[in-house]
């Protein structure tokens, strides 16, 4: 799968128009400074599953020390064993033997913000044709105070919702998707961004959006902004954090007490014409890359070909520590053969 998402050169549509007297500098328009969870380390399948594997471990032994034996014996029992159909090189599909649901596991996470992009990508070509409109993706970010999870996330639902009503905002925008990431600091402060993938209607100037945003906020004019050259990559970058909104690996026990007060907390939604476009929304038919590749796997059973190269599938019942052994094979098999965009 593609790592690479949002491209950090500047397509010529980002440019001002031609008719603009004085032209400022690149970098007004396209804040290199990223925030350290979109830099996005590559690590292998294997890493990825190990870590999934522990972050749950460690959920586990949370939840243990609240005393929520339930949520501890659900979140031990998701994806505990697992129906993986293979070929021995590359993986068609894994089936989990049980998925809790709960909204940080890491596995459960996974599965959302899949069913996301399959969801959100076809009504966004969509929408974007028909309005002719661009996607780019938008970080927001607040000043830090010492506040809880729940008042540091309601604070920037809040400017974000008082940025949509402006009608700078309204100008320039046609609406989009946001998705929620917060963490916490070694001094325990939260720092929580609002990712944004939003639809703009025409170039403007970026140092315009700061004032709106510090006329919001009233103390924070930091965000970033990159065009989206690939929308089906940027929607997978945003998502993500649909799957992983919180540092849970640096949870303690008072935070995931803090998250379970936080009732239904949501993550990821949708703002403006967007949001109304996609309740009307019905797909024509199932031409769209992602559903159709979702749809193949299902259809796929033990004996058939594999999809990637040809040699029979077979149907492997591995625990979940097995798992991230599973991948480090596939992944020291001969170069050409290894890795598998199905999973
Ligand atoms: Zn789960
Ligand atoms: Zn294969």
């Amino acid at each position: 799968m593609k790592q690479s998402t949002l491209s950090t050169v500047l397509t010529t549509s980002d440019h001002l128009p031609v008719a603009s007297q004085s032209k400022p500098p690149p970098h007004t328009y396209l804040d290199k400074r990223v925030t350290k969870s979109q830099r996005g380390t590559k690590r292998t399948r294997s890493q990825r599953a190990r870590e999934r594997l522990q972050t749950k471990e460690h959920l586990v032994g949370l939840a243990r020390e609240l005393h929520e034996g339930e949520l501890a014996d659900k979140l031990d029992r998701c994806h505990s064993r697992l129906s993986v159909l293979t070929c021995g090189r590359h993986i068609a599909r894994i089936i989990p033997n049980f998925t809790c649901e709960f909204r940080l596991c890491p596995d459960c996470g996974r599965r959302r913000s899949r069913k996301l992009q399959t969801k959100y990508l076809p009504p966004m070509k969509a929408f974007m044709l028909y309005n002719k409109v661009t996607p780019v993706h938008l970080v927001l970010t607040q000043t830090h105070r010492k506040e809880s999870r729940k008042e540091s996330i309601a604070r920037i639902r809040n400017s974000f919702t008082k940025l949509t009503r402006r009608s700078f905002w309204k100008q320039y925008f046609k609406g989009g998707t946001w998705s929620l990431e917060s963490t916490k600091d070694k001094n325990g402060l939260h720092h929580t961004h609002l990712h944004i993938i939003g639809f703009r209607r025409k170039f403007f100037d970026i140092d315009l959006l700061r004032d709106e945003w510090f006329a919001v906020t009233g103390d924070s004019h930091v965000l970033h902004l990159k065009p989206i050259l690939d929308l089906a990559a940027g929607l997978q970058e945003v998502v993500k954090y649909v799957s992983k909104p919180l540092d849970i690996r640096r949870f303690g026990a008072a935070d995931l007490k803090e998250f379970l007060g936080l009732k239904n907390m949501r993550m990821f939604g949708t703002f403006g014409e967007f949001r109304d476009f996609c309740k009307g929304f019905e797909p024509s038919d199932n031409n769209d890359a992602m559903s159709e590749l979702e749809s193949l796997a299902r259809d796929l059973v033990e004996g058939c070909a594999c999809p990637q190269c040809s040699a029979p599938l077979f149907d492997l019942r591995l625990s979940k520590s097995e798992l991230p052994q599973f991948y480090e094979q596939i992944e020291s098999s001969p170069p050409g053969k290894a890795g598998t965009s199905w999973n």
